[in-house]
């Protein structure tokens, strides 16, 4: 067994048993193993392992890796998008989980109806208020969505936010029982087009904690492939 198989296998085992302590079916939560600075080589292992949703923070790193992973691979954008690189990446990736601001949105709107095609958006929100990280304030993100539901290049399907570091894992839980409580709130809007079949949150540090509140998407680096260098 390779080391990334060893530690896969107690990534899976963990979320399995964190959604069972809360009586939901660990098929509900996917993992998404994130690539950022993994050589393929390495990448392709845990492919071949059977994890199929990779995760990259940055355009760059997708349009290099994409060509040389072999398999059916879903790509996920999951760190800030810059708005001119979403031509790059408009036709290419699963799910982009960093949607925060109306210009990105107008930018996925206009690439993805010049593909024909609906680009797959999640809308990060910044549930913690933490000033350093990226994402909508919880009372914009409602409003935010009704806006972009409008835009028929985009399906919002979620929404995706990061806690802060903490040493103590279960600190994190108030920042993602509030991202899921926020998803019943829009849900219950019943916004046309709009749908919350997805929370991504949790990352090496939490997704266990994440998974017991309800993530439907965890992004798993470093428990995967062990600190980055
Ligand atoms: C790097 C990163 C992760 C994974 O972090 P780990 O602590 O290595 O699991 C998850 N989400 C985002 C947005 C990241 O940038």
């Amino acid at each position: 067994m390779t080391l990334e198989e060893a530690n896969l296998s107690l990534v899976r085992t963990q979320i399995a048993d964190a959604a069972r302590r809360v009586s939901r079916s660990p098929e509900e939560v996917t993992l998404v193993a994130v690539t950022k600075t993994i050589p393929v080589d390495r990448i392709q292992r845990v492919v071949e392992a059977g994890v199929l949703d990779l995760g990259e923070n940055r355009v760059q790193e997708i349009m290099d890796k994409l060509p040389l992973i072999k398999g059916p691979v879903r790509w996920h954008l999951i760190g800030s998008l810059q708005t001119n690189k979403v031509k790059y990446i408009i036709d290419k990736v699963f799910l982009i989980h960093s949607l925060d601001r109306w210009p990105l949105a107008e930018e996925i709107d206009r690439r993805a109806r010049q593909h024909g095609l609906q680009c797959r958006v999640l809308v990060q929100v910044n549930i913690s208020g933490e000033e350093s990280k990226h994402g909508l304030a919880p009372r914009e993100a409602v409003e935010f969505i009704q806006q972009a539901a409008g835009l028929p290049g985009i399906k919002i399907c979620g929404l995706m936010t990061m806690a802060p570091f903490e040493a103590e894992a279960e600190a994190t839980r108030p920042v993602f029982r509030g991202l899921r409580q926020l998803a019943e709130e829009i849900s219950a809007l019943n916004i046309p087009g709009v749908s919350m079949d997805f929370l991504s949150m949790g990352m090496s540090n939490d997704y266990q904690v994440a998974v017991e509140e309800g993530a439907t998407l965890v992004r798993v680096g470093s428990e995967i492939f062990g600190k980055r260098g």
